[in-house]
């Protein structure tokens, strides 16, 4: 029993623990569900445009927030600009489900129409599941709490949001901005995994952003309660740049989608298969391109690279690039974890001469590492790429977009960036469906994103008369 507890967080600029926060047990969760049960029907009963209405006031207060949602996030991840850029593209993220969302649901089939059994019609009758639970993990706070939520709250549903304990300080003033529109039915409780199991029991649907380790024990148990479990889980996503491919502008993209957030982004590029006939200069144009990034420190304002956001991640990568070096792998640019100012940092690392087996290249590294493999044929490339317990996305660099796309239609993979990488952290419509390791279920972009979250009821109509029971005896009447 968790009541009354409290948890502390670190800062990720200067390792201390500066923040703390209340602890919702297990009675805290049940309490905050049964209110948000009580919201659920007059917030469904709405209806589209109302609830569009509603959401779009809380965009507004939001936006308005922003400054305080903002200082923050920063002060839990550590980086200023991206975390500005975030709480942006949440905001983003009401408005646009508010409008598609409404356009959706007003333009779904309701019937009634024939059936392919004579006599008979169907009408189809939509409702939300009551309660939606998401679970999110640390590395984007606010954009991942509420990725899923959204379209949950515009199908008519109550959200109840577990954000990660390691970043906890955006709560409060997303709790504040809750004031603006009394009527949402979403509340956020704060905690650590017994608070996400807490959160399983009480949903009648959950959406879990996080490692595959701890995505195995969700959907285990949702299956004990025969809820649906949405998983997002981890990559290692693979980049093949061909021997058409102009290797400067190549390295440019392999650089940005590798480091972008220190790395600890999903779908950042964590393998690059590179074309031995443009390797060399390649490699060259990475090595310059990556030893010009700063880390934005001591100002956060400057520079690119911020801290790793957990600590304990700094030591993990420091692991890999330990284990890789170990067995022969050379380190071209990078390659030390620093601490400055209390926080671990990690300069771009582009190593070579890595093999298969090594964790660099079969486990999650979640930082700005590159690992570049060369190739002769084609067909080595795909089979290196795919060769993966995961399968989230991936990216091909080529001449042009007709050869990307043949090679992109044999990747094991649920998105393909085609001509530029990890475009997923962009793009909110690509509908797509993790594959492997990587995920489980409907896709939480593009309108499958919202419909998952409608259940359907069908209302069978008899027209004609209703059968006899002699319609249903057996042949000869025994
Ligand atoms: P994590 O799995 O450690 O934790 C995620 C969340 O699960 C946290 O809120 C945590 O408190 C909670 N949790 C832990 N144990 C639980 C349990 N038994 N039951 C219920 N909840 C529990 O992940 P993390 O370290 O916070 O995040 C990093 C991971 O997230 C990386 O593997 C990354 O690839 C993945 N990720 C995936 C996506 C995607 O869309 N596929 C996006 C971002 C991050």
């Amino acid at each position: 029993m968790l009541g009354g507890a409290v948890m502390k967080a670190h800062n990720p600029r200067t390792g201390k623990e500066d923040y703390e926060f209340a602890v919702a047990g297990p009675e805290e969760v049940q309490a905050i569900s049964a209110r948000l049960r009580g919201l659920q029907p007059g917030w469904e009963a709405l209806g589209p445009d109302g609830r569009a209405a509603l959401l779009l006031r809380w965009a507004d207060a939001m936006e308005q927030a922003a400054p305080a949602i903002v200082t923050a996030l920063a002060q839990d991840t550590g980086r200023s600009t991206i975390s500005n850029i975030e709480v942006q593209a949440a905001v983003g993220n009401i408005r646009r489900w508010a409008a598609r969302g409404t356009e959706l649901i007003q333009g779904l089939p309701r019937g009634p129409s024939p059936s392919v059994t004579p006599g008979i019609e169907i009408e189809t009758d939509y409702s939300a599941y009551p309660l939606f639970g998401a679970i999110a993990p640390w590395n984007f706070p606010v954009l991942l709490s509420h990725v899923d939520a959204v379209p949950a709250l515009m199908a008519g549903c109550a959200a109840l949001i577990k954000p990660s304990e390691q970043t906890p300080r955006f709560v409060e003033p997303m709790r504040s901005v809750l004031a603006a529109v009394p009527e949402l039915p979403l509340a956020y409780a704060l905690g650590g995994p017994e608070t996400g199991q807490s959160v399983v029991d009480a949903v009648d649907y959950v959406c879990f952003t996080g490692s595959t380790g701890t995505g195995r024990k969700v959907a285990e148990a949702a299956g004990r309660r025969l809820i649906p479990a949405n998983l997002e889980l981890g990559g290692k996503d693979p980049m093949i740049v061909t021997s058409s491919a102009e290797p400067e502008w190549a390295a440019a993209i392999a650089l940005r989608a590798s480091i972008v957030a220190t790395g600890q982004a999903c779908q950042s590029i964590e393998r690059v298969y590179v074309a031995r006939a443009i390797a060399e200069p390649f490699l060259a144009a990475l090595v310059e391109l990556a030893q010009g990034v700063e880390f934005a420190f001591p100002d956060p304002e400057k520079g690119t690279l911020g801290p790793f956001i957990v600590p304990a991640q700094g030591n993990t990568v420091a692991a890999q690039l330990a284990e890789a070096r170990g067995q022969g792998a050379r380190v071209l640019t990078g390659g030390e974890v620093e601490t400055l100012g209390g926080g671990r940092y990690l300069r771009p690392t582009v190593l070579v001469d890595v093999t298969p087996q090594m964790a660099v290249m079969r486990e999650e590294t979640f930082g700005p590492v590159i690992p570049v493999t060369m190739f002769d044929h084609i067909d080595e490339a795909i089979a290196a790429a795919n060769d993966t317990q995961y399968g989230l996305s991936a990216a091909v660099l080529a001449g042009d977009l007709e050869e990307a796309a043949a090679i992109g239609a044999r990747l094991d993979a649920g998105a393909i960036s085609l001509q530029d990488g990890a475009l997923t952290s962009i793009v909110g419509d690509a509908t797509n469906h993790s594959r492997k390791a990587s995920g489980l279920g409907p896709s939480r972009m593009g309108d499958e994103g919202l419909l998952r979250f409608m259940r359907r009821k069908a209302l069978i109509h008899q027209k004609g008369a209703a059968a006899p029971l002699a319609a249903f005896a057996e042949e000869g009447g025994a």
